[in-house]
């Protein structure tokens, strides 16, 4: 009876796992299918000052999925990771945005808006990155300066000479770093030192309860802290509400991203909102 039950246990989850893997399956060969059909698309999300004025955006991923609709990039980065699809992807995604950096850099109303780019581990870690970043940039005529490629700490988990070796190269270029998702890795203030770093990128999951949680707070603080430390500036995602930009302000974070001011939208729609907001004399929230 027990071993009954065992091997139908173990069969139900065979089947489990078998459609796990399936539909992992699936959504790889459809990710394939997408590079070649151009389904991707980037949003722009606006990053702010403390008077509320435009800074510059960072660039975030949208898989139009013909039949499954927007399939978001928590979902398909992994993937794309796994698999090793992420360097076309990514290549995609830095031409596209260099593209759109060197657009604004004619228009005089946008001409020093930055430009944040996520970049994976894997894709930093490929030997042809700086080559790649290189000829994007030459390509395009977009000013390295402006340009702002965003990190993780999962990079600094392995060949942390090698990175530090990569960045100083691209930093020579003018590029400038982000550590994005700042204080849920595993980077040891050791490497954070030693990095060619712009900037910290303080993690939503600590903004989102800095009103009620005084860990979070405490942890905000002790980031904001660390980036004048180190002469690093300092920017908070995830900003929803005007207590939390008031806290951070008053803290010294004085560079905002977050639903506050807008979400993630498409270019035309960044575009309207960049004219609203000039016209406006830069109002602060939406
Ligand atoms: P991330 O780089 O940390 O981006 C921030 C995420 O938080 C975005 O999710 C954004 O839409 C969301 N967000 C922004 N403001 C708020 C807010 O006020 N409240 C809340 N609740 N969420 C907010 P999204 O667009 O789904 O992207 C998820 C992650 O996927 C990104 O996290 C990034 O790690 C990755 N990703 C996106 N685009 C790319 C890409 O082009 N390349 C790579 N390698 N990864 C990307
Ligand atoms: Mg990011
Ligand atoms: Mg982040
Ligand atoms: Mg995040």
């Amino acid at each position: 009876q027990a071993k009954q039950a065992g091997r139908n246990g173990l069969r139900f989850f065979d089947s489990k796992m078998q459609d796990a893997i399936s539909a992992r399956a699936s959504l790889e060969a459809d990710l394939r299918v997408a590079l070649i059909n151009s389904e991707f698309q980037l949003h722009y999300q606006i990053q702010v000052n403390s008077l509320g004025a435009a800074l510059g955006a960072e660039v975030l991923i949208r898989w139009m999925h013909p039949q499954r609709g927007m399939v978001s990039p928590a979902q398909f980065i992994p993937l794309a990771e796994e698999s090793g699809l992420i360097l076309p992807v990514g290549e995609w995604v830095l031409k596209t945005a260099c593209h759109q950096l060197k657009v604004w850099q004619d228009n005089a109303l946008t001409r020093e808006l930055t430009l944040a780019v996520n970049v994976s581990s894997k894709q930093f870690r490929q030997a042809e990155f700086v080559e790649l970043v290189k000829k994007t940039l030459q390509s395009s005529g977009a000013n390295p300066s402006l340009l702002k490629l965003e990190l993780t700490e999962s990079l600094l988990l392995e060949n942390i000479d090698e990175i530090i070796a990569k960045m100083n190269e691209l930093k020579l270029m003018g590029i400038h770093f982000s550590i994005d998702d700042f204080g849920t890795g595993y980077s040891s203030l050791q490497y954070i030192k030693r990095l060619p770093l712009d900037q910290l990128k303080i993690d939503q999951s600590f903004v989102r309860d800095i009103m009620d949680d005084n860990n979070d707070a405490a942890i905000v603080q002790t980031i904001i802290a660390m980036s004048d430390a180190l002469g690093l500036n300092v920017i908070a995602e995830g900003v929803e509400t005007r207590e939390q930009r008031a806290f951070l302000d008053s803290h010294g974070c004085h560079t905002f991203q977050g639903y506050l001011f807008s979400k993630p939208i498409p270019l035309e729609q960044f575009e309207i909102l960049l004219a609203t907001k000039h016209a406006a004399g830069m109002p602060t929230e939406r």
